[in-house]
This record gives C-alpha cells, sequence and structure tokens, in this order.
C-alpha cells in the first residue's frame, strides 16, 4: 500500500520526466530519476522506458544498496551513481539525471561551465564542474561524480550528460533546466566573441545572497583560485577576475585586431592544408 506522500512522489517523478523529454533534455529511454522515501528506501525509475511516458505505477522502490523491494519492473542501470550521491550528500532527497545537449555538448569539449557571468546561476548553483568520464553502468561512474558531489549541486559528466540533486525532485529538475540554459547563453556568448565574466568581488556579493533565497549551497564559492587550491571537494572555484575592469577573457574581434596589426595570420594545422589544397586546385584548373 502506498502513503500519500508517496503517491505524491510518484506524481512528481512522472511530472519531471515529462518535462524532460518534452525540453529535449532527454532522447529515446535516456535519463534517471530518484528520491528518498525514508530512512531505508527510495523510489527510481524503471529503466528501458521513455521518461516522457511514465505512469506512477512503473516506479521501483529499492533499499539503498541498491536492492529491489517492490515494483514490476527493474531500475536503471545508472542507479549506482544516484546511491553514490545520496551516501555523500544526507541533505539530498532527489536526484536528476539527463543528456541536455547543449550541456552535455560542453561536456564533450571538456569545457566546464565555471565561468561568473549570470548572477542566478552563481546563486543557486555557484560552479558546475565536470567528472571524469566514466563508463555507463558500471562503478567508474559512481566513483568520479564522488569526487565533486560533496560540493556541487549540478555536474556535467564527461561525454554522457549532466546530473542534479536538491531536497525535493523538482528544485533537482529546476536546476537541470538552469545548467541547459547557463550552456545555451554561454555558447551563444562565445560565438559572439564577448564574455564580460562578474568580478570576485560581486561573487562574493551574491554568494551572500544565497542564504536570502533559502539556497542552501552546499559549500562556499571561492573565486580566488589560490586560496581554493585546486580542492573541489570543499570549495566551489569559479573563474572570476579581481577587478570590474579586468578581463579573463579577451574577446575574439579584439584578438584578431591584435593578429591584423602585428601583420600574423594565426591558422590551425587542418585550416592551412586546407588553404594549400585549395591553392594547389587553382593551379591545376
Ligand atoms: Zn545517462
Amino acid at each position: 500500500m502506498t502513503t500519500r506522500a508517496e503517491e505524491q512522489i510518484r506524481a512528481d517523478i512522472v511530472e519531471v520526466g515529462r518535462r524532460l523529454y518534452a525540453r529535449g533534455f532527454v532522447a529515446s529511454n535516456d535519463g534517471n530519476i530518484s528520491v528518498r522515501l525514508d530512512e531505508t528506501r527510495l523510489i527510481t525509475t524503471p529503466k528501458s522506458v521513455s521518461k516522457g511516458f511514465m505512469t506512477p505505477d512503473m516506479m521501483v522502490v529499492v533499499d539503498y544498496d541498491g536492492r529491489k523491494l517492490a515494483g514490476e519492473r527493474d531500475p536503471s542501470s545508472e542507479l549506482p551513481m544516484h546511491l553514490e550521491i545520496y551516501r555523500n550528500r544526507p541533505d539530498a532527497n532527489a536526484v536528476v539525471h539527463a543528456h541536455p545537449p547543449l550541456a552535455t555538448g560542453f561536456a564533450v569539449a571538456g569545457i566546464p561551465l565555471t565561468r561568473a557571468v549570470l548572477a542566478e546561476v552563481v546563486t543557486t548553483l555557484g560552479s558546475i564542474p565536470i567528472a571524469e568520464y566514466g563508463t555507463p553502468s558500471t562503478p567508474e561512474l559512481p566513483e568520479a561524480v564522488r569526487k565533486y558531489i560533496k560540493a556541487h549541486d549540478g555536474l556535467l559528466l564527461a561525454n554522457h550528460g549532466a546530473v542534479t540533486c536538491c531536497r525535493t525532485v523538482m528544485s533537482a529538475y529546476f536546476k537541470m533546466e538552469t545548467i541547459e540554459h547557463f550552456a545555451k547563453i554561454s555558447l551563444v556568448a562565445r560565438l559572439l566573441g564577448r564574455e564580460h565574466l562578474l568580478s570576485r568581488e560581486e561573487v562574493q556579493r551574491l554568494q551572500g545572497l544565497r542564504g536570502m533565497y533559502g539556497i542552501a549551497a552546499p559549500a562556499p564559492v571561492c573565486s580566488d583560485p589560490a586560496e581554493a587550491s585546486g580542492d573541489q571537494a570543499s570549495c566551489q572555484i569559479l573563474e572570476a577576475p579581481e577587478s570590474a575592469t579586468e578581463r579573463l577573457v579577451p574577446d575574439v574581434p579584439s584578438l584578431l585586431r591584435q593578429a591584423s596589426r602585428d601583420g600574423e595570420i594565426r591558422l590551425t594545422y587542418r585550416e592551412l592544408t586546407a588553404l594549400i589544397a585549395d591553392a594547389v586546385k587553382s593551379l591545376r584548373d
């Protein structure tokens, strides 16, 4: 028999799955969602089912060692990653994993979302690092996630996707939305060739606002890399310039202007060979 609270959790998981699918954050049967029921049980999405078309009765109840306790279907093979997050984050009651295409593009390119650019991202997530690649469905993935999850509510997974955790399944889903939105804005800014970063002072001010918005950040933001000493288990490392006028990320147009002023043109090996091939071809024609 399911309690009223459990019924609500099942309905919320169905709704989050529907939104993940509707927004294109998952394709086919990708992605998985889980929520703590109590100290001994959690409930999770089944394997081999599109997250856009689930019903509340499809969910699987498991213990914190991943053993199935109830449900007709089997849990996702990514369940060990969820279990690892619950072990490391007693404050987190829900985990959402998806493959949102822009965020996953950054994860494939090996570019973390760690620049201080948008105030709402600094206050709700801080930095979003990339957990090293681990073969899906093997212990490598939980191992890679363990290193960062204590200090971060959202991670990119190298060559794979993204994962978030929070107090409720809806808030974990909203963090996934924020990551994808941030990836989209970052991509546009980089294509336009300009990315103005928030200063360290502004980052510190935003850090102070986190409490006011009721966001229990897992770890403080370190905008000074020296103070963080590379420890991403206890500190969120955000790239932010020391002063509001300093630029950490040069503009692409100014780099190009600089190149033409110096009379120097820089080409990659591929661009150079393409130019030579073109020249040879036009000589022959
Ligand atoms: Zn996945």
